[in-house]
């Protein structure tokens, strides 16, 4: 029996090669392993032009681990962190600083704004304390891309340094070292670069992370520890996730062949906007404007029937071997559904076809 379709970034939908790639066992401390993590890492640091200033630190677990890990190490302990918010991982970011004990403010812009650069300078004016600016590239609570060029010229120019959460852009929406300025990108292996979950990763300017010894709340988060123990040794501190890293490595490779960052990025661009005009054609429509909706995960706005109910729509497309995601919004009836994975329009026609058919078994659409 075939797997159903995830669109549920992330996890979500990999290809066999990717799965494939798993049925081997290495030894964390074998030369064949650490050759696998180096060359990993290069490519990561390759897909923001890092260059020469830029390292990859990999870090066990999920997404989030590796925000708690980049605030904790790159923030000094009496820094202070500005996190501009627009859905649930801006709130998640400024909510672990705060866990660790550090100053944090929040700029929020609620749910259905992207982040306004104007606002943004005013605030670093306003507030000589700040050190750092915390952003989400495209929020996946709803699907917003943030104006990310424009913010970090702001910041920049404030003199503060920029952190950026794109778990859920990093290989698919345009981001270079070259363009933009940054100190740290995270992101994770179980989104658009269609890995396994398990492990996160931090592309960081290798100065600032040369100065963040000692700032770490945490052992095992410890980001500067982490690269320093991969540089001497070639190995992860602490049992890496062998398995997950050798399917990175191939989803890589796939990567690459099928043409990298534009690549992904149109097929992604294609599969939004056929999800898109799908969904019109059953009378659904997006939450966002087309002008702030990244090609990533569209947030639909759920019927107005008194026959709706999420939990059996969930169930109802399910059956039928598509998987969906709810809404992520404090004040609207809503469900998601990911652009990204290993699919095409095939796939999005699927999912369609299931949610017009669960609505008809539940009686919304004749
Ligand atoms: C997926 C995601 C994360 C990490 O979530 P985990 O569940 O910890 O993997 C963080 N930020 C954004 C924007 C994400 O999309």
């Amino acid at each position: 029996m075939r797997d159903p379709l995830l669109l549920t970034p992330g996890p979500l939908t990999t290809t066999l090669a990717t799965k494939m790639a798993m049925l081997n066992d290495w030894g964390s401390w074998d030369s064949s392993f650490n050759a696998l993590t180096a060359s990993v890492c290069q490519r990561l640091v390759d897909l923001v032009d890092g260059g020469e200033d830029f390292v990859c630190v990999p870090l066990q677990g999920s997404g989030t681990f590796a925000v708690e890990a980049a605030i904790g190490t790159l923030l000094p302990r009496d820094g202070k962190l500005l996190v501009l918010v627009n859905g649930a991982y801006g709130k998640r970011m400024a909510r672990l600083t705060e866990v660790m004990g550090r100053a944090v403010s929040i700029l929020d812009f609620g749910e259905t704004s992207p982040v306004d650069p104007v606002r943004v300078a005013a605030r670093l004016a306003a507030d000589p304390q700040i050190t750092h600016v915390g952003v989400i590239h495209c929020e996946t609570s709803t699907g917003i891309l943030n104006p990310l060029e424009a913010i970090a010229e702001v910041v920049a120019l404030a003199g503060r340094r920029l952190i950026i959460d794109a778990m859920s852009a990093l290989g698919a929406l345009p981001l270079s070292a070259r363009e933009t300025a940054f100190d740290a990108v995270i992101a994770s292996s179980n989104k658009c670069l269609e890995g396994v979950p398990g492990m996160g990763f931090v592309l960081v300017r290798q100065r600032s992370l040369a100065l963040a010894q000692g700032n770490a709340h945490s052992l095992s988060l410890d980001l500067h520890d982490q690269w320093r123990y991969l540089q001497q040794t070639g190995q992860w501190r602490y049992t890496p996730p062998t398995h997950v890293v050798a399917a990175l490595a191939s989803a890589l490779d796939q990567y690459q062949a099928e043409g990298g960052r534009p690549a992904r990025f149109a097929r992604y661009s294609s599969n939004c906007a056929a999800l898109i005009e799908g969904l019109h054609g059953l009378g659904l429509r997006p939450f966002l404007p087309a002008a702030i909706q990244a090609p990533i995960i569209v947030t639909v706005q759920a019927p107005e029937h008194a026959n709706w109910q999420f939990g059996e729509f969930y169930q109802r497309v399910k059956a039928q071997g598509v998987v969906l995601y709810p809404g992520k919004l404090t004040e609207l009836e809503t469900f998601r559904v990911g652009c990204i994975g290993a699919i095409g329009k095939a796939e999005i026609q699927m999912a369609v076809d299931a949610i017009a058919r669960a609505l008809t078994e539940m009686r919304i659409r004749a």
